[in-house]
Parts: structure tokens; sequence; C-alpha cells
């Protein structure tokens, strides 16, 4: 047989390469910042059009480079960074695998410019899917400039399977904090579109955080130092009652590179052990020093993963020194989270102290009295609405405004019964009005039905109905909104003020009223009716982080994803207890849902047992 085996031309294993170094605009960030911050430059500019999808740029004022270097720095395995494998070990740079511009320039337009201290003039190279157009001489500052447009010009899937400007300039926002954050000593300017997005200056490692994240983050940070022979920690902790219900403040560098590891995560949950709610996360800033003999980078072609030598010491070292850190700020003993997380206060203002309600409450109104009535008329699809909202709001407004008394737990409002029984659910699965309903671990609805017996899942069933809810106000664009006595200003980064900006009209319809969106904050003077003021920043905090973590599909919509967030942050929660009347209210507005047998996120809400499979079981 002839011989068959050939070695690929080098733009093939390029574009091979790429595959694996540039995932997204996001990996095109990181390797331009990393080769800067490598160059020994002080002030890094990263410019960004059309979240990155027609341009990515980064103009550094570091080393550059003499015109040969210019030309080789585009080749395979060309780096200045390391010499032999021994070096690898020895790794004081980001870069040195040498593959970063060549992959980039094999599935893109670059055009590079750079000059180095000593030279007169600059370098200016134009790259095409791995092909010089031009290098020619250039009258450019000392620095490197390299702008990256028109990302996988040449592989058509590979664009197309790019998500939305907002998830892209999530992800790209995701890389400048990482890189932003190891480096304080550095400064950094971000431009999305023309528009500035972070100024950074140089700063110490408090004053970064803050300046990324918002200045509500300083009053949370608490210091971690600690220096032992194998391991240096320096850093802060936030503070027990700041943690947050996303991950999204979670860094891990590792001389002075951004890792992931679970493994020491998880050592950071433990000295918060007992500190922290359910589903709740710790925020962390912390900079690990070893010596570079110790790690090994070279595990992932992205370098976000090391593997340490002795991992059970750094966890060991790690978990006692923040420990001691939330004792010595005395955050341990003030704690009561246990209290906090009983379930019939959660929608209360228990720890305020009294005030004036907002809005007029008709008391007397019972919501569920004419439910019956609004499914009867399913046609008058707007008057179902709005009763519906109503039955709604009343759930939750006695509460907040202390009309019943703090006392009296969610379960001892009263409701009156529902006794109907919908048309669309199928005579199957008929639920028998007549019999009790039994709540179970305080987390499923027992009922019974002709065939035998339904357990409904609380939390997934309600997720349901809310969220039919709010798409029809969104969509039928008819909520009602509560005006704020006092309008409450929200903190948030301006990535996160884009993603409010972009959904701002959406939220409106769900009866969100935006006074002002202003550079590092969002003065908000109504919200939904029914939505307690003081869930509002926990809300919106969800929604941007479900909005950052979604990968949405071709037919993402934000509508639905902002129905979604809202259920799932509104939804009666599991271990909460349930009054009968409740539990049937529950039960009957998920059957008169048009998809009852799925959750938001498509997770059954109930499943049934008829009778003969029971019986098998004797
Ligand atoms: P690596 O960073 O792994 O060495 P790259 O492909 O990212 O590989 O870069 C190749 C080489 O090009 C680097 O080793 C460096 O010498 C040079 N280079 C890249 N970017 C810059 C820059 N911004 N300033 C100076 N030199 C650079
Ligand atoms: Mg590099």
């Amino acid at each position: 047989m002839a011989d068959i085996i050939q070695l690929l031309p080098d733009h093939v294993a390029n574009q091979i390469a790429a595959g694996e170094v540039v995932q997204r605009p996001a990996s095109v960030v990181k390797e331009l910042l990393e080769n800067a911050i490598d160059a020994h430059a002080t002030e890094i500019k990263l410019i960004i059009k059309d979240a990155g999808k027609t341009l990515v740029q980064v103009i550094d004022n570091g080393q550059g480079m003499s015109v040969t270097d210019a030309r080789l720095s585009f080749e395979r395995h060309a780096t200045s960074k390391i010499k032999n494998a021994e070096d690898l070990f020895q790794l004081n740079t980001k870069g040195f695998r040498g593959e970063a511009l060549a992959s980039i320039a094999a599935i893109a337009h670059v055009e590079l410019k750079t000059k180095t201290e000593i030279d007169e003039l600059g370098t200016a190279i134009e790259i095409e899917g791995s092909k010089v157009k031009s290098q020619e001489v250039s009258v450019t500052p000392k620095g490197t400039s390299v702008a990256v447009k028109n990302l996988f010009f040449n592989i058509p899937a590979r664009r197309n399977f790019l998500k939305s400007d907002t998830v892209e300039l999530r992800h790209i926002t995701d890389e400048f904090h990482r890189v932003a954050l190891a480096h304080p000593d550095l400064s950094f300017v971000f431009y999305h579109n023309g528009g500035e997005l972070f100024n950074l200056p140089v700063e110490n490692y408090r004053q970064r955080i803050v300046h990324v994240f918002g200045a509500k983050t300083n009053e949370k940070l608490v210091p971690v130092n600690e220096s032992t022979e194998v391991l240096k920690i320096s850093g802060f902790v936030g503070k027990p009652e700041f943690s947050k219900k996303t991950r999204s403040e979670q860094f891990f560098f590792v001389n002075n590179r951004f890792i992931k590891s679970p493994y020491l995560n998880h050592a950071v949950s433990a000295a918060y052990d007992g500190l922290l709610k359910e589903g709740y996360h710790p925020s962390y800033f912390l900079n690990l020093s070893v010596d570079p003999k110790t790690i090994d980078i070279n595990i992932h072609p992205t370098k976000t993963e090391i593997k340490f030598d002795d991992e059970h010491t750094l966890y060991a070292i790690l978990r006692s020194a923040i420990k001691h850190s939330l004792g010595q700020f005395n955050i341990a003993p003030v704690l009561d989270f246990e209290h906090q997380e009983q379930f019939n206060t959660p929608y209360s203002y228990k720890d305020k102290m009294a005030k004036t309600p907002s809005i007029g409450v008709d008391r007397a109104y019972n919501p569920f009295k004419d439910q019956s009535n609004h499914k009867t008329s399913v046609k008058q699809n707007i008057s179902y609405t709005k009763k519906h909202n109503e039955s709604w709001e009343s759930l939750y407004v006695g509460l907040d405004s202390g009309g019943i008394s703090s006392e009296k737990p969610f379960r001892e409002l009263s409701f009156e019964s529902d006794t109907k029984t919908p048309s669309i659910f199928d005579n199957e699965a008929r639920i028998d009005a007549q019999k009790p309903t039994f709540q179970l671990h305080n987390k499923y609805i027992i009922s019974t039905i002709k065939s035998g017996m339904l357990v409904i899942d609380q939390n997934r069933a309600h997720q349901r109905i809310l969220y039919e809810t709010f798409l029809k106000h969104i969509t039928v664009k008819e909520a009602t909104s509560q005006q704020l006595l006092f309008p409450i200003v929200l903190d948030f980064t301006p990535s996160e003020l884009e993603i409010i900006n972009q959904l701002k009209e959406d939220l409106e319809h769900t009866g969100f009223v935006f006074k002002a969106i202003e550079e590092n904050s969002a003065t908000i003077s109504g919200v939904p009716i029914g939505v307690p003021e003081s869930e509002v920043s926990i809300i919106l905090e969800q929604l941007i982080s479900d909005i950052e973590n979604e990968v949405p599909d071709t037919n993402f919509s934000a509508v639905d994803l902002l129905a979604k967030s809202l259920a799932k942050s509104l939804a009666i929660k599991n271990g909460q207890s349930l009054n009968s009347s409740e539990q049937e209210h529950v039960v009957n507005s998920l059957f008169a849902c048009k998809e009852p047998n799925l959750s938001p996120t498509n997770k059954l809400t109930f499943i049934t047992w008829s009778v003969e499979e029971i019986e098998k079981k004797f």
C-alpha cells in the first residue's frame, strides 16, 4: 500500500490549534492582554467593537518587537518566553506556548504595529488567514498594537456559533476582570463601541477590586494574609452577609495568573462552614504565590487549570487562613443564618422598622375569591391577566406592609379554597377536588386523582405558574407597577448596566420603573406588584447572572429568560410549609397553566402514581 501519511500544511495546523486556543472573542482578549503584560507594559488599552465580533484591539506601551520578531511572532511555536523544556517549570510569563498569535492570525484579519525602544521606526504587518498581506515600515510609538478583525471570517460554522453580543461581551468583561484584578500595578482602559467601560489607574489591590466591582464592595472585604514556606496568601474574602447567589466574585490567582480550581474553592467554602445560607457563595479575591517549580501550568491550552504538587497542604493552609481572618474580624459569632432561613418570612420585612405602606391595599379583598370566575372566562384574556396579577400581589403584599402582623407566618394567610376543575386537564388525571391535599417534607404537595396519586414539586409548580403570569404581563404589556415611596438606588458594574439597559423595556412591562440609569447605578422607582422592596436587588442580581450564564440557542429570547428568572426568584421555595388552601391554590393554578407538566426549565412539575403501581408494591 502506498504511503498515506503527510504533514499538514502550516495554515491548516494553525487553524486546528486555533480551535483549542480561540473559542470566542474573549479568548483573543485574554491572549492579547497577556502578551501585553509579558512585554512589561504599564498602560494597556482594550478596544472592542460589537462584542469582539468586529474588532478586538489591544494597545500597550511595552517593549515592542524588532522587524524580524514582528514577523516571527506569527509562526507557530514561536516564542521569546521559553527556550527549553526545563523553563516550563520556571515560568514568570503568562504565555509560553507560542501559538496564540499564529492561531489568531489563522482565523481572522490581524494588523500588528510595533516598535522597540531603540528602533527609530516601527513595523506594520497585515495578515489574513495566515497569509501575510503586507509588511512595511511604520511610524508608531514604542509598544505594540494588535487589532484582530472579523474573527472566524473563514470558519462560518464557528462564527455562527457565537452568542449574542450581551453574552460575548460578558465573556470579554470576565477576561478583562481577571487580568485587571491580577495586576493592580498596571493601568487599564476598556472601550466598547466607543464608550468607556473601565478606566483603571495604578492602584492598590483593594482599590482595584472596588473600582472593578463598584463602591459598595469596599465594606464587604476582609483582608486575608498568610505566609508559610510553601504558600503565600494575600487578598480579600467577602463578609458572609454579602455572599451572592452567583459565583461571579470568586477569583484565585496563582502567581498572578487567574485559575479555576474546584478543589481550592472547596477549601474556601469549608472556611465559611455554617456562615452561609444555602445556595449562597462567598466572594473572594485571593492571590496565592507558590514556587513555580511546584506547579504545572501546561495541562490545558488556555492555561486556566493548573496542577499543584501538594494540593492537600494548600487546602489546609487556605482554609485556616480564611477562618482566621473571618474570626479575627469578628464575623462569625454575630450571624444567625439559621433564623434567616426560616421559610415563614421570605417576603417580609421582619427586621425592618414599621413603615407606611407605599400603596393602598384593600385588606378585605380576598384574592382567591373570584379565581374560579376568571378561569371559566378564558376568552377574556386581559381580565385573566389582571386578576391573576392581583391574586399574586396579595399573596405577599400584606406581609410587606405589615398589614398582617409579622408574627403571622405565610402559611396562616387565609385563602378561600377553590373547587374548580380546569377543563384543560384531562379526565385521566383529573384532580379530586373534594379530597384534601397533603404536604410532604415541606417540598411536595400530594393530591389524589381518579387513577391514583399526584405528587407535585411545589417549587417547580409555582415557577411554572409565575412564569406564565410574567410572560403574559410582558407580552400583553399590562402589568401594574407598585410605586416606591423612596426610589432605591442599586449599584451595578458597567457591564451589568449594559444588560439592564438591554432588558429595560421588557422589565418595564413586568412592572419595574427605572427613574435613571447612570454610570454605576440604577434608580428604581417602581417594582412589579408583589415584589418586595427588599428582594429587588437579589432579583436583579439573579437575572443578570442568568443572562450572563445563559447559553442561548438560536431562538434565544430575553423575554423568556426574564420571565424564567423572575419566576425562579419569587417562587415558593422547597422547605416552605403551606397550609391546605395554599396547597390547593398551587395545584389549581398549576393545572390552569398552558403547560402544567413542566417547569420553565423543562423539569417535571409533578408525577403520578397509578393505583396499579401502588398495588404492585404490596
Ligand atoms: P507566547 O505568548 O506563548 O510566547 P504568542 O503567540 O502569544 O506566544 O506570542 C509570540 C511572541 O510574540 C511572544 O513570545 C513575544 O515575543 C511576541 N509578542 C507577542 N505580543 C507581544 C507584545 N504585545 N509586545 C511584545 N512582544 C509580543
Ligand atoms: Mg501569548
